[in-house]
């Protein structure tokens, strides 16, 4: 292929990218924005393996990646999506240092002069670096996401000290690799190092409140590591994507810190949660009580209800319980109640975790509201049923000095009546305990979310 056309083949894949993002933009253009980025991929690999003769290798690698990656795909719980995502990103990091570690140790075989110029050692710092940190730092908020490790922060005085002092010496062997006339490896190998043991200490301080903005912030890291890599190995393809990766992750994570009301550098310096936490939340000394009721209770008061609003939140994905749900909400809606859904920008695990599972029950997407737009219908509705949710309805939110203050917050407790489903008493993913369930107004319903509103159904 001549090098015109590569390079047309790349730009057409690139605005297949850019439709990509464009359609995942919202949940009814998902569907198309994943298709385009499908054949943008093809497109771009398809390119990338007329510019080499080891096709073959190549595709054997594909076809291992792929049948792995389809297996996992396939056996992945919804719930474990997010640690899906974080270890995914763990890998792209990991990719850029090994593709950075055979180019200085191979230059020739990359295209590049055998003594590596100033500006390929730049890049290669730079990819090799965001990489490892991005793979340390994705390992880490896999495992705890994935509950292998707590979720509350590991902090120790002096902790952000160290990491400045670490960053600081890890360009300084950077620089070192950088002015060398030949290939330094001692430099390399130790600004490496540093970067790995930097992604783990940054990541350890932030608490699970703020895992959101971690993971989208990850995947900017892995995208501008690709694009570091791909300056030094001319691939436009590969600074484009990387690029699109990397400032849509920086986008996002911009967007969620907006969304929670907290500055970006104080979730990415971390200790989120620290001076909280569950046994100090839940263990005040005051005893509160609750009130429980059943299905039947429930379905009575919202079949009588003129406007009901459901809350989704984590504890429903645990449960599956959207088809369920759906069906709740028709026949609510056939007795004439105003049936909608409140969507928190962070519910569940993981950016648009309702907006998925709403949209696969085929709940319509003009019932599903997000914040901004319901949250000050609440005070006027009758019932808010509050489906396996916590930390977005916790009211803790406004009082100052909790963990929690500042974060905006479904205003489920403005309702006239709230029902609250979970299983237990048991605190949110913050920790922290909620006194909305100890309000006048609100019904306990213990269960799982799934079986509940089956009863419900039933009983409507
Ligand atoms: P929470 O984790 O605060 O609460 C979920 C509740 O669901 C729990 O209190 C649990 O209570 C209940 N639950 C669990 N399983 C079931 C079940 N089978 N049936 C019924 N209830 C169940 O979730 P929210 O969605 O309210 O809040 C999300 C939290 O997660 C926020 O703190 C957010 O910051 C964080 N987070 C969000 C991410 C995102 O991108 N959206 C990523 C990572 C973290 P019980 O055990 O008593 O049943």
């Amino acid at each position: 292929m001549s090098a015109n056309m590569v390079a047309l083949a790349y730009l057409v894949a690139s605005v297949f990218f850019i439709l990509a993002l464009k359609g995942l933009s919202s949940p009814e253009s998902a569907r198309r924005g994943n298709l385009f980025g499908m054949v943008g991929m093809a497109i771009a690999v398809a390119t990338t393996l007329t510019l080499t003769q080891n096709w073959l290798l190549i595709l054997g690698c594909i076809a291992v990646g792929g049948i792995i990656g389809a297996i996992v795909a396939q056996r992945v719980q919804m719930t474990a999506m997010p640690e899906l995502v974080a270890f995914m990103h763990s890998l792209v990091g990991l990719a850029a240092v090994f593709i950075a570690v055979a180019a200085v140790n191979n230059p020739v075989s990359f295209g590049l002069p055998e003594i590596l110029p100033g500006g390929s050692k730049l890049e290669l710092f730079l990819g090799t670096f965001i990489g490892a940190m991005t793979w340390s730092g994705s390992v880490i908020a896999f495992l705890k996401l994935s509950g292998r490790m707590s979720g509350t922060p590991i902090v120790f005085s002096g902790q952000h000290m160290l990491n400045l002092l670490l960053a600081i010496i890890m360009i300084g062997f950077g620089l070192w690799f950088f002015f060398s006339e030949t290939t330094n490896w001692t430099a390399f190998i130790a600004m490496t190092a540093i970067a790995f043991i930097l992604g783990f200490l940054i990541i350890i301080p932030i608490g699970g409140a703020d895992m959101p903005v971690v993971i989208s912030m990850l995947n900017s890291y892995s995208g501008w590591a690709a694009a570091g890599i791909g300056f030094s190995l001319g691939n436009p393809m590969l600074i484009i994507a990387g690029s699109l990766v990397g400032s849509s992750g920086a986008i996002l994570s911009y967007i969620m810190c907006k969304a929670m009301n907290r500055p970006f550098l104080s979730v990415i310096l971390g200790g989120f949660g620290s001076d909280g936490g569950s046994a100090a939340a839940a263990d005040d000394g005051v005893q509160k009580t609750y009130r429980s009721g059943s299905a039947e209770d429930a379905a009575f008061l919202m079949g009588n209800a003129d406007s009901v609003i459901i809350v989704p939140g984590y504890g429903l994905a645990v449960a599956r319980a959207q088809h369920a749900v759906k069906e709740l909400a028709e026949i609510l809606h056939e007795k004439g109640v105003n049936v909608r859904f409140a969507i928190h920008p962070v519910a569940g695990r993981m950016p648009g975790h309702m907006n998925v599972l709403l949209a696969e029950a085929e709940i319509p997407y003009e019932q599903v509201l997000e914040m901004d737009e319901i949250n000050s219908d609440f005070s006027n509705t009758d019932v808010v049923l509050v489906l396996g949710a916590n930390d977005v309805v916790n009211p803790a939110a406004n009082v100052p000095g909790s963990p929690i203050y500042g974060m905006p917050i479904l205003d489920a407790h403005k309702a006239r009546t709230v029902m609250v489903v979970k299983r237990s008493m048991a605190v949110g993913y913050a920790g922290l305990d909620n006194d909305l369930f100890y309000m006048d107004k609100t019904m306990m319903i213990f269960g799982d979310a799934k079986k509940v509103v089956e009863h419900m159904v039933k009983a409507l």
